[in-house]
């Protein structure tokens, strides 16, 4: 890397694009609550979702770990939105079409390297045997989630997820060109969106929220054992793909059943 490189890297930090983008959304997020609220459906499920977590939180154990998390949030947040999306951000103005094609780039991108981790490192489904299961495990102690299980999980998942969502937008940047700062609101928000719809209790499965229902079942199912399948977060895409779907019998190669019992010190002990 040359001089020049970081000339360039020093021009294309506009730490005001990042403080903006922080501000959109955060007013994206509340004014959507607001809107969704509107909804009977999505007040109920709220609800429902806010009960559980109010009798979860009378556990302290419970209680100490999201407040581990928050500490860490905010830590996380400084370093992104001061160390990183200012090299990313642009403010010119591109076309509709454009934001949403980066939208759809990035989050789709993200959603297959974090496939990837989820299986491989995170749980033992393949060829690596899981070296990161111990930090995985705590999200999993979780076997029916509510929606504030999103941040039922270890710190360092935390900076390994959101650590692999913003090198994806900035190494994408760096093919791509920089990013609008809406196209970075609307992923942040869906990014954000989807995985705390991923851990609602949810209820309602009749048009138009079949998609949702499938997609919280879905990562229910995830969490009922720990060896699941369901390994994307954003879509059902790779697990279509990669034939890890679970629809609650366990993925291909790895169905639920009985385990035979072992004859004491018997062959086929592992
Ligand atoms: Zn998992
Ligand atoms: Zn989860």
């Amino acid at each position: 890397m040359n001089s020049a490189f970081w000339d360039g890297l020093a021009a294309g930090y506009h730490w005001q694009l990042s403080l903006i983008t922080a501000v959109g959304i955060a007013a994206v997020t509340f004014a959507g609550k607001l809107l969704v609220q509107l909804v009977p459906t999505f007040r109920a499920a709220k609800r429902l979702n806010r009960e559980t977590y109010a009798q979860k939180m009378e556990n302290p154990r419970y209680a100490a770990n999201l407040r581990w998390n928050r500490k860490w949030g905010v830590f996380y947040w400084v370093v992104i939105f001061a160390g990183i999306l200012p090299f990313c951000l642009t403010a010119e103005a591109q076309p509709v079409w454009q934001v949403l094609l980066d939208c759809f780039v990035i989050l789709m991108v993200y959603d297959f390297f974090y496939y990837l981790v989820h299986r491989f490192l995170f749980h033992d489904a393949g060829f690596l045997g899981g070296p990161l299961m111990w930090v995985h495990a705590v999200h999993h102690r979780q076997h029916n989630p509510c929606r504030e299980d999103s941040s039922y999980i270890h710190p360092l998942e935390v900076a390994m997820g959101l650590g692999l969502y913003v090198a994806c937008i900035f190494v994408l940047s760096r093919f791509m060109g920089d990013f609008h700062v809406a196209t970075i609101v609307i992923t942040w928000v869906a990014f954000t969106e989807i995985n705390l719809h991923n851990h609602d209790l949810w209820t309602v499965d009749r048009f138009p929220f079949k998609y949702l229902n499938t997609m919280s079942a879905m990562h229910h199912n995830h969490h009922a054992r720990f060896t699941g399948g369901n390994f994307a977060t954003i879509s059902l895409l790779y697990d279509w793909m990669f034939g890890t779907l679970d629809y609650g019998q366990g993925y291909k190669g790895a169905e639920y059943a009985p385990k035979a019992k072992k004859a004491p010190g018997g062959v086929g002990a592992a």
